[in-house]
């Protein structure tokens, strides 16, 4: 996973190894599973009512951009601030392309 991480964030892919798997849903989920249908790999399932997430994942953000109650984080505070750096990075890198 670490190869595909890689192609999408290139040289920031040091900066959080494995972040792909450290996705979660606070306790404001609702159990909408609106990140379920939105996800373009398949790699949310609801279980219990819950999202869990599963390879592959792209890190496209899709899913805690379209959470209508910003349940979805990743790691620590200073992990998904990180993360959200690095998704702005490079949906700015695309558009320049
Ligand atoms: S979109 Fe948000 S509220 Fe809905 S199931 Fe996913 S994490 Fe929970
Ligand atoms: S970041 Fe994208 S690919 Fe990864 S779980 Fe969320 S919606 Fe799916």
């Amino acid at each position: 996973m670490n190869n595909l991480f890689s192609k999408i964030f290139g040289k920031e892919s040091k900066a959080l190894p494995g972040m792909n798997a450290r996705f979660f849903a606070s306790a404001n989920c609702d159990g909408c599973g609106e990140c379920e249908r939105r996800c373009p790999t398949g790699h949310i399932k609801m279980v219990d009512g819950k999202p869990e997430w599963f390879k592959p994942c792209l890190l496209c953000a899709a899913c805690a951009t379209v959470c209508p109650e910003n349940a979805i984080l990743y790691g620590t505070p200073k992990e998904m601030d990180e993360y959200w750096r690095l998704v702005k990075e490079k949906t700015n890198r695309e558009k320049d392309s």
